[in-house]
């Protein structure tokens, strides 16, 4: 062992080999270092724990470093396919955005804009009156406010509304987001005291009655996005609640989550409440999520009543939770195709993928298959089958969207190798394993996901050099 540590140069014998010197006048002299380096190093630590590895000469050892290379210059967050499918995958970063979405982006990031200048008069503006119109155009709103994701939202309208006072929430109701955001815990950072009510199944509105004193700033819904209590359940409307804060003067906030702008039931998606029909509650403030059913960037959206959102535009936190002017630009791209319903549903990926049915699922596999053939190693079979997909997000977590899946087989390859091997591509594939069998989702692969899966394929017979 100790024969073939001594055996791995050394980085100033490798500076010196002319491959390296063709390194360095593609890259900066310190991370050819460091490619060199790490290579060294792991081929060391493999020595070191006896990994058997054939013996490597030059060649071999140029092309790890050119590997790793390669590695340290490209860029660390990558596109990937998303075969898994889950619509809405927070880890895979939510909702693709429209190409005019995407096209506004490119276009304000690299020009000066009217942001915060209000080009009639000359005078200084306001970033938050670009999306104030249309928000309100959109779901009958009288005033909105955009800020950096759902989670500060309520965090700006619990703080704005109630700091220092109690805020009524339904036991049933509080809800955790993905391990950081708990309705608890963002209450207590507000300056809020919570004040839970009925029990986590069944909540009356006596229960909110008896529960308001003196001290009560706010009664809050929260929309049980990511999970649902079924059975003996009892829970208030937004509309009975909206009758009770009025009658005792008290306002009435509603945390819904997803944010969907259109009634999606006629594609088999329902129980996922719209913006608008919180809005016609009477709810006083209302936010949501931009990226989640939405379809947009990460954003909060705060709509409600003028006066309190007026309060909320002044509330000093707001600063450092404020919108960005990409978002700003790729929200405003999107909710403009909400003017149209059927060019939302048919521009926004978020909704196209949602509502894409079992036929159209089918056929674009029958097409996929048909042009991957003849791409892809003689050892690998593709075939059509039936299963389900999630919408993600934390939405609608009980719904099954029916869908066709590629099983992905092949010789010698375990799903779980197949797995590993896709992941690390050029383009990393994101599948799934159902019962042993390596599954692509179509309603998650993009239209231009096809060469670089074609791609991918190719590395289940040909493995990369590890
Ligand atoms: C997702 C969600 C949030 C957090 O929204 P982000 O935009 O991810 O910050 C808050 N409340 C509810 C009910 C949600 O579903």
């Amino acid at each position: 062992m100790g024969n073939e540590l001594s055996r791995i140069p050394k980085v100033d014998k490798l500076l010196a080999w002319p491959q390296v010197a063709a390194f360095l006048v593609k890259h900066p002299r310190p991370l050819v270092l460091q490619a060199i380096r790490n290579t060294l190093d792991r081929l060391r630590q493999e020595s070191v724990n006896g990994v058997l590895r054939e013996k490597i000469g030059e060649d071999g050892l140029i092309a790890l470093v050119s590997v790793e290379l390669d590695r340290l210059s490209s860029s660390s967050l990558r596109t990937v396919i998303n075969g898994s499918g889950v619509v809405i995958h927070t880890n895979l970063g939510r909702s693709l955005l429209a190409r005019s979405a995407c096209e506004q982006i490119a276009t304000v990031a690299g020009h000066y804009s009217n942001l915060e200048i209000d080009l009639t008069t000359g005078e200084r503006g306001e970033r938050y009156s670009h999306l104030e119109g249309l928000l309100c155009e959109l779901t009958g709103a009288e005033a909105a406010i955009v800020v950096n994701n759902n989670a500060a939202a309520v965090l700006l309208a619990l703080s704005g509304m109630a700091a220092g006072r109690e805020v009524v929430v339904s036991r049933g109701e509080l809800v955790e987001i993905g391990g950081a955001f708990r309705i608890p815990d963002v209450m207590r950072q507000s300056g809020c005291l919570l004040r839970e009510v009925g029990a986590t199944n069944r909540t009356h509105l006596k229960d909110y009655r008896s529960a308001m004193t003196a001290e009560t700033g706010l009664l809050l819904k929260v929309h049980t996005s990511n999970y649902a209590v079924v059975g003996f359940t009892a829970e208030v409307s937004i509309e009975e609640l909206v009758a009770l804060g009025s009658e005792q003067g008290i306002p009435v906030m509603a945390d819904i989550g997803s944010g969907l702008l259109l009634d999606l039931s006629l594609y088999g998606i329902s129980g996922e409440p719209t913006i608008n029909e919180y809005v016609r509650s009477g709810a006083d403030i209302i936010t949501c999520s931009g990226d989640k059913m939405l379809g947009g960037p990460q954003a909060g959206i705060i709509l409600g009543k003028r006066s309190i959102i007026d309060k909320l535009r002044r509330h000093p936190l707001l600063r450092a939770i404020r919108i960005d002017k990409l978002t700003l630009a790729g929200l405003e791209a999107t909710l403009r195709l909400y003017r149209d319903e059927r060019q939302a549903v048919a521009e926004i990926p978020t909704l196209r993928m949602l509502t894409l049915q079992p036929a159209d699922l089918m056929k674009k596999g029958q097409s996929w298959l048909r042009r991957l053939r003849g791409k892809i190693p003689v050892s690998v079979t593709l075939a059509l089958q039936e299963g389900s997909s999630q919408v993600g997000g934390g939405a609608l977590p009980l719904l099954d969207l029916p869908t066709v899946l590629i099983a992905v087989t092949a010789e010698g390859l375990s799903a779980q190798a197949i797995d590993q091997a896709l992941r690390s591509g050029r383009v990393p594939v994101l599948g799934r394993i159902y019962r042993d069998r390596y599954l692509l989702d179509l309603r998650t692969l993009q239209e231009n996901d096809l060469p670089p899966l074609a791609e991918a394929l190719q590395l289940l017979v040909t493995p990369p050099p590890s």
